[in-house]
């Protein structure tokens, strides 16, 4: 019998939080349509198990690796296909036009890039400008060489303009996204034929915080996965399901007495008789390790909490007030139940890095 661990995706809660997303940005700008945002191998939860569940219903998909994208068109994915990063080397251009993907543009190198391509490529372009996030695209400095360039050369097929929000999660100093909509409504002001092309600018956060920012496309990512952009709202609130549930059993039952410690380094020391759960689940099966003592857990269908420290393959949970929970109960780590939102944030961190960690020994059941 394999290790009791399984990771179980739930594909009708990927499309109906798909869906959603469409619907928000919809309600705003009725011709919005939605990429699904599928780069880190669908944040987790399998690249090509999420593209064949949205199939048939997504707009377009967006990622980073040429290799992914090139995978979803020989699986079969008709669709636009975003490359988020662009591409990164001339030879990219002609495997980017053969598979009718559609580039970022987030630098002048990569105009430059295009203008080099040959026979000319005629790829559609979206072009990154950087409002304010400064990781990616273009500044307000660079837009005069990129109109010139614009203006010569003969490649980019259809332009879409693109920037992304540092802050529309509205945590981390609560600027929001006002500040940067200034900015890029500037970069583009008296830009006759900016005026003209279509806008993507909103994440998940914006899609559900910000409508106004819908626009012609929108790009939801943690939000497909069931997972809450924001700190202060839980993701059942905002309607979506949860798509991955980390399950797991209990492997052993430990009693131990008063003043008796738990796990590497002793950090639980029991206050009262403790009957102590050994899950199969470590941090080498994508547990964040840095999870506190205390951090949620359910076993038998009911809430407890982790005790002392996460082991590579196992970690401990107190049983005391479950009695009727033993050995092959039925672990929830995160999702149905329990959302991952609060164990990622028990453990400093947020839902994306759970989902993106899970580890390659897991074994995924699709249901
Ligand atoms: C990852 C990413 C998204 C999706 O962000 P979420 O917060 O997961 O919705 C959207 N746009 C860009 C450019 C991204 O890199």
């Amino acid at each position: 019998m394999p290790r009791p661990i399984e990771a179980r995706i739930d594909l009708a809660a990927l499309r109906h939080n798909y869906l959603l997303a469409r619907q928000h940005a919809t309600r705003r700008s009725p011709a919005a349509k939605a990429w699904a945002v599928v780069k880190a191998n669908a944040y987790g939860h399998g690249l090509l198990r999420a593209a064949a569940a949205l199939g048939d219903v997504a707009d377009g998909f967006a990622l980073l690796d040429l290799d992914e994208a090139v995978a979803l068109r020989e699986a079969g994915i008709r669709q636009p296909i975003l490359l988020l990063e662009g591409f990164f080397e001339l030879a990219d251009l002609a495997v980017c036009a053969d598979h009718r993907l559609t580039v970022v543009v987030h630098c002048l190198e990569q105009l430059q890039l295009l203008r080099r391509a040959l026979p000319p490529r005629c790829l559609p372009v979206y072009l990154k400008l950087n409002s304010g996030m400064n990781r990616l695209g273009l500044t307000a400095g660079q837009l005069p060489a990129v109109r010139r360039e614009l203006a010569t050369s003969p490649t980019p097929a259809a332009v879409t303009l693109m920037t992304h929000f540092a802050e529309a999660d509205g945590d981390a100093g609560e600027r929001s996204i006002n500040w940067q909509l200034e900015r890029f409504a500037a970069m583009t002001a008296g830009w006759a034929d900016a005026a003209g092309w279509p806008r993507s600018l909103a994440n998940s956060a914006a899609i559900l915080r910000y409508p106004e920012t819908a626009h012609d496309w929108v790009r939801p990512g943690i939000m497909l996965y069931g997972g809450s952009p924001f700190a202060d709202q839980d993701a059942a609130g905002l309607g979506l399901q949860p798509v991955m549930t980390l399950c797991s059993r209990i492997l052993a039952v430990q009693e131990i007495a008063v003043g008796e410690r738990v796990g590497y380094g002793g950090t639980f020391v029991a206050q009262r008789p403790t009957r102590v759960g050994v899950v199969a689940c470590g941090y080498a099966d994508g547990y964040p390790r840095h999870a506190p003592g205390g951090t949620p857990i359910i076993v038998a269908g009911r809430r407890t909490q982790t005790l002392g420290r996460v082991s590579m393959d196992m970690l401990a949970c107190d049983l005391t007030d479950l009695p009727e929970a033993g050995v092959d109960s039925p672990v929830v780590l995160w999702g149905d139940g329990l959302a991952a939102d609060e164990v990622a944030s028990a453990a400093g961190t947020i839902s994306y890095e759970l989902f993106c960690a899970l580890a390659r020994r897991v074994p995924v059941r699709v249901v």
